[in-house]
């Protein structure tokens, strides 16, 4: 079975939409497409490190349309991890345990990854939204559609813009 690394934030966690959130409700801003569009998330928001430090934010975060349903045929065919640099934000850790089990439960501990830099996995295939983690990958990459990538060119990446287009590529 092929390793398949799959991220979080911006892959199956959708955290655009907390972002945009926190900033209505923080400073009465609602960005759209264009503003995000090729800024990276500390960029595209002023408060950012506000946000992600704050307890929920994680937690609450809504899964990406469809990401569950294709997960769960992915981890019938590969040997499936779920791979998030999350000690970046400690405090995000527990959540994201939470978050998975509520949302992706057939995804068992063992599975899940939670580390600093991605520079030090390997697997098969990767999917992510960042540059900085497919660059380094030695395999298949997929990047996932996400407003900071948007624009750009994914050079030797095949770029993803839904779920569905995930299946067709992997399934
Ligand atoms: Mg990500």
């Amino acid at each position: 079975m092929k390793k398949l690394l799959i991220d979080m934030d911006g892959v199956i966690s959708d955290i655009y939409t907390q972002f945009i959130k926190y900033e209505q409700e923080d400073l009465g801003i609602t960005q759209t497409a264009a503003s995000l569009n090729g800024k990276l998330e500390n960029e595209a928001f002023r408060n950012h490190d506000n946000y992600v430090t704050s307890k929920g934010f994680f937690f609450n975060a809504p899964p990406i349309l469809e990401s569950i349903n294709v997960v769960r045929q992915l981890n019938d065919k590969y040997d499936l991890f779920i791979v998030s640099a999350a000690i970046q934000y400690p405090n995000s850790l527990q959540e994201k345990l939470d978050w998975l089990a509520k949302h992706f439960p057939f995804i068992n501990w063992k599975q899940i990854v939670f580390c600093g830099s991605k520079s030090v996995v390997c697997g098969d295939i990767m999917i992510d939204d960042h540059f900085k983690n497919l660059d380094s990958f030695n395999g298949q990459t997929i990047l996932f559609n996400q407003p900071h990538n948007f624009g750009k060119d994914a050079k030797l990446h095949t770029r993803a813009e839904t779920w569905a287009e995930i299946a067709k590529i992997l399934l």
